[in-house]
């Protein structure tokens, strides 16, 4: 179940809920279902540059190197081979 960012609309309150598919989300201030779903904020640093580098690894996996720098992808290749 995703959280999801929530700003009422009705009278402001910002909130996070858990949503399933199939029901409505609602302000537990006022209850309004009036509600705007907001972009996840940012994840932490670590989290995308771990995101990040597991996207390199699959893409190295698969032979793309282009658009590394050499460093890049001596230590791609360096991983490769400890694996
Ligand atoms: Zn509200």
């Amino acid at each position: 179940m995703p959280i999801y960012d929530y700003n009422c609309k009705a009278c402001g309150h910002a909130f996070e809920t858990l949503v399933r598919s199939d029901t409505v989300p609602a302000c537990p201030q006022c209850a309004s279902t009036e509600l705007e779903k907001c972009v996840s904020p940012l994840a932490p640093a670590g989290k995308i540059e771990a995101i990040r580098m597991a996207h390199r690894r699959v893409a190295a996996a698969q032979g793309h190197f282009d658009h590394y720098s050499p460093s890049d992808k001596a230590k791609l290749l360096q991983g490769k081979k400890n694996i």
